[in-house]
């Protein structure tokens, strides 16, 4: 196989781990972001590995809790009313998805990625020296109105695809997690799952080998690209293959590129962090009526989730805060004030699986975006995928093509 000079642009989770082992397999990669590496969406989640995070959104109940979703405050998902005429090409998509036959073949493509997925995480770790940034623990789903937990459909779902799913009693759980409400009815256990200890240091160490073996980072928003002779040009530097991982913020290129617009959109999400407060919780709990996770991190306890239909910009929306600090100390009524906030966007497309795929355009164009709920638990499997690609590995899987947005 020949050296090929390779440009990726955007250096989160995604665009880190394909640097990596593109890298790795002997390319000379240029690594583009218009922010810090490890700056954007990668750096503020729950943290969790989730190698049993089926289904996804596009489940049925969606249409029963539509007016919930439109109207109430105390809702997990939230729409901006004006937002709603930008947003109606993914929402049209989503909702048609939003079936029995959609969803079990969305939960049945991602749990073909999500089997790779953990074991994948641990050898990166391992390769930047970072083992001590993962532990297994589990996850547990709680909850403390009964008729919110999880519903037959979603039980089925993960067994037809191998997850292992513990039913626990509320006793079960007060013996895992004592600082737990003693308001928990009852709750899932995943005792597979792994969570990280601080997503920042692994996004760093991650990055400073990516330097350490002679890769190049350049920090400047890509607008626009050229192909001519069969090389693209990003400012005047020729590249033989150009892959795109800007997460939410993949649309404008692939416009630029393709010229056709595709339906990905931000689920956005925030997080607040209690500091020093780690020893409260072991490891990562979901209250599954506020879709909230909260993950005990090396430095604090972080509590993330929430799905806000509102748009890439950055205006923050405080009652989406005070929902996720509210239920957390619902949780854990021991909690005291936090510490931190952050927004992120969750890329999402409307059929909830990302592209991972060469450009219907160009033979050296390649795309890896629209991670969802699950990029952090995806970026490294994903990477290898490309890099496969690239070394023209056999992956044929059509659910996964840019193709299928691109008519
Ligand atoms: C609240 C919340 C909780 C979550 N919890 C989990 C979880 O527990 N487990 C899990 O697996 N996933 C989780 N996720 C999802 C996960 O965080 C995302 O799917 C993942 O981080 C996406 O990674 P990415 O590399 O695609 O995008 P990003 O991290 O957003 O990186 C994209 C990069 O591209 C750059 N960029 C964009 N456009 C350009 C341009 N034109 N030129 C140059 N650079 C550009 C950006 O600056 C950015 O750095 C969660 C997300 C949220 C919001």
């Amino acid at each position: 196989m020949s050296q090929k000079k390779i440009a990726v642009v955007g250096a989160g989770i995604v665009g880190l781990s394909t640097s990596y082992y593109l890298q790795s397999s002997g390319h000379q990669v240029t690594l583009y972001d218009q922010n810090n590496p490890g700056s954007g969406t990668s750096r503020g989640h729950a943290s969790v590995i989730a190698d049993y995070g089926i289904p996804a959104l596009n489940q049925p109940d969606v249409w029963k809790n539509l007016f919930r979703y439109l109207f109430y405050k105390d809702s997990p998902l939230a729409i901006s009313w004006t937002y709603i005429p930008s947003l109606l090409p993914w929402a049209t998509q989503f909702l048609k998805n939003c079936n029995v036959t959609s969803m079990n073949f969305t939960a049945k493509t991602m749990a073909g990625l999500l089997k790779d997925a953990l074991p994948t995480y641990q050898s990166l770790l391992s390769e930047i020296n970072a083992n001590e940034l993962i532990t297994h623990k589990g996850t547990l789903y709680v909850w403390m109105k009964q008729k919110e937990q999880p519903s037959n459909a979603q039980i089925k779902v993960r067994q037809l695809n191998n997850v292992e799913q513990i039913n626990i009693s509320k006793h079960e759980i007060h013996d895992l997690e004592p600082n737990l409400s003693d308001k928990i009815k009852g709750g899932w256990y995943f005792p597979k799952a792994c969570h990280t200890l601080n997503p920042d240091k692994i996004l760093k160490k991650l990055f400073n080998k990516f330097i350490e073996k002679n890769g190049l980072f350049i920090q400047e928003r890509v607008s626009s690209v050229n192909n001519e002779d069969k090389k693209f040009n990003i400012n005047s530097q020729n590249y033989d293959d150009l892959v795109i991982c800007c997460g939410a913020f993949s649309k404008e290129l692939v416009k630029e590129i393709e010229g056709k617009t595709i339906p990905l959109e931000t689920e956005r999400g925030y997080h607040v962090e209690y500091l020093g407060m780690q020893e409260y919780l072991s490891r990562p709990t979901c209250l599954v009526e506020s879709g909230m996770y909260l993950t005990p991190l090396e430095y604090g306890i972080r509590a993330a989730g929430t799905v806000e239909l509102a748009g890439n910009t950055d205006q923050i929306n405080q009652s989406r805060i005070n929902f996720i600090n509210n239920n957390a100390r619902k949780l854990i009524p021991k909690l005291q004030d936090y510490q931190n906030t952050w927004l992120g966007y969750r890329p999402t497309l409307p059929d909830c699986l990302p592209v991972i795929s060469k450009s219907s355009k160009f033979d050296n164009l390649y795309y890896a975006f629209g991670h969802n709920h699950l990029g952090w638990t995806l970026g490294p499997i994903t990477g290898k995928i490309v890099t496969g690609l690239i070394n023209n590995d056999k992956f044929d899987n059509k659910a996964l093509e840019i193709n299928r947005f691109i008519k």
